[in-house]
């Protein structure tokens, strides 16, 4: 039998119902659906919710019931944030009147007949579809991993357990024991995100195991905020950091997670506990609702973030080709507040507003010690471009830093408010 709940049962006949005046036949209201429940999708669907011009009906489709943020992931690597902490459930949204949340996968979209089949079976349909599905990871790029490796060397770059996993292999490595950490090749995730976790994994062994040693494996010749990272390195944990770009290590050619070495043409690393961070693309979805080009990620219309395969369809975080905006959660939660004005107004019937693009990205280096880098972004015709950019000075004072690090909290409790509510 089929339970009405009261919001169904006022989707169905509409506001009138519900005031006990006869029922009048109205516009149907527009569907939009929402794949993906993190930082760009809550955001999008929350808002997309709000919106009483629009008054859509919005169905968020996301399988965790419990999203676990990435971002800070790495202070609860160091101990200085516990799990409980980055962890966020739906039950706000769920709550709120023009929003559905559905625990399940999407499972295939089909862009002709704008419908979106769940892992269960259920089809959805819709007028607007935002997907953000976040990444996933190519396994292959570094030979001799894979899915079952993950357990000996946690990735932990999506939200989840391995990082559990990951904090509990530091902590019960040996002492004086060598900690391998393999780094990705751009474009990925969080840039800085790598380094802030050999920051935090640094600190953790500076209280804990203060003769380890930490290996770091690095496809890219650079990475952001590099000198400040480096020069804290220095300041926090000496000696304790290698990172070697592949003109110093000949690059990575392989692992055996067996035996725990990691090759380079030069030499082979043996660890005690590792992380590998394989290269990345647009999560599987997105490929399969025919979304991606050859690179592997979604190509967008700037301004309005609409994919430049389907007009119904925008893409909106880390899946997204957004050009020079690096894929954070700063950048999804921007872009999901655009892409909220942008549905709004299409399904209105009126023009796209210009909208303004911004990103910061906060590491934090040790307690109290932190540093970022952001940009101001516009939407030009073929790419989001930025227009103005910052980044902390190497020769910034304590104080300023420590206010560095209060910032990046204040932020952390402002986005999980306008993703969860
Ligand atoms: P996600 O937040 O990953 O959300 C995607 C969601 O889609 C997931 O919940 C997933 O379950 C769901 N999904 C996937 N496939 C399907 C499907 N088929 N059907 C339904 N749902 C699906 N960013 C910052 O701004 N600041 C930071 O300090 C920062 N630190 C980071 C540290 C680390 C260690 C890492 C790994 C990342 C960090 N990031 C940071 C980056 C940030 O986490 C991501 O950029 C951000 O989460 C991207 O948002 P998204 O919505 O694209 O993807």
């Amino acid at each position: 039998m089929t339970t009405l709940t009261r919001r169904t049962l006022l989707t169905w006949l509409g506001a009138g119902a519900a005031a006990g005046v006869p029922h009048v036949a109205r516009a149907a209201r527009p569907k939009v659906v929402v794949v993906g429940g993190g930082a760009g999708g809550a955001t999008a669907a929350r808002h997309l919710a709000l919106d009483a011009a629009l008054d859509a009906d919005v169905t968020l489709v996301e399988p965790s019931r419990t999203y676990h943020t990435c971002f800070f992931s790495n202070l609860y690597l160091g101990g200085l944030r516990d799990y409980a902490s980055i962890g966020h459930g739906y039950a706000g949204l769920a709550s709120l009147d023009r929003l559905n949340v559905v625990h399940d996968r999407a499972h295939a979209v089909d862009t002709r007949a704008r419908t979106v089949t769940l892992g269960g079976g259920a089809r959805l349909r819709y007028d607007r579809l935002v997907l953000s599905p976040g990444i996933d990871l190519d396994y292959g790029s570094v030979p001799g991993y894979s899915v079952a490796g993950a357990d000996v060397a946690p990735h932990a770059w999506k939200s989840g357990t391995q990082v559990q996993r990951l904090r509990a292999l530091a902590l019960a490595m040996k002492p004086g024991g060598t900690f391998v950490l393999v780094a990705p090749p751009d474009p990925s995730r969080c840039p800085p995100g790598p380094y802030e976790r050999v920051s935090m994994l640094a600190h953790l062994f500076s209280t804990r195991n203060p003769r380890a040693t930490i290996v770091v494996l690095d496809p890219k010749e650079s990475f952001p905020k590099q000198a400040l990272f480096q020069s804290a390195w220095e300041k926090h944990y000496p000696g304790m950091i290698l990172w070697l770009p592949p003109s110093m290590s000949g690059g990575l050619t392989g692992i055996d997670l067996d035996t725990m070495s990691f090759r380079t043409p030069l030499e082979t690393f043996t660890a005690d506990a590792a992380s590998v961070v394989p290269a990345q693309r647009a999560a599987v979805i997105a490929e399969r609702a025919g979304l991606t080009d050859d690179s592997g990620w979604c190509p967008v219309v700037p301004a309005t973030l609409e994919s430049r395969m389907d007009g119904n369809v925008h893409v909106i975080g880390d899946a997204a080709i957004a050009s020079a905006m690096p894929k954070s959660a700063f950048a999804a939660n921007n872009q999901a507040r655009a892409v909220a004005d942008a549905v709004s107004r299409a399904l209105r019937g009126h023009a796209p507003a210009e909208p303004g693009y911004a990103n910061t990205c906060w590491s934090l280096l040790a307690p109290r010690d932190s540093v970022k880098i952001g940009a101001v972004y516009r939407a030009g015709a073929d790419a989001i471009e930025p227009i103005r950019s910052f980044t902390s000075q190497l020769d910034e004072s304590e104080q300023v830093r420590a206010a560095t690090a209060r910032e990046a909290e204040a932020w952390y409790d402002g986005i999980v408010r306008d993703m969860f509510g």
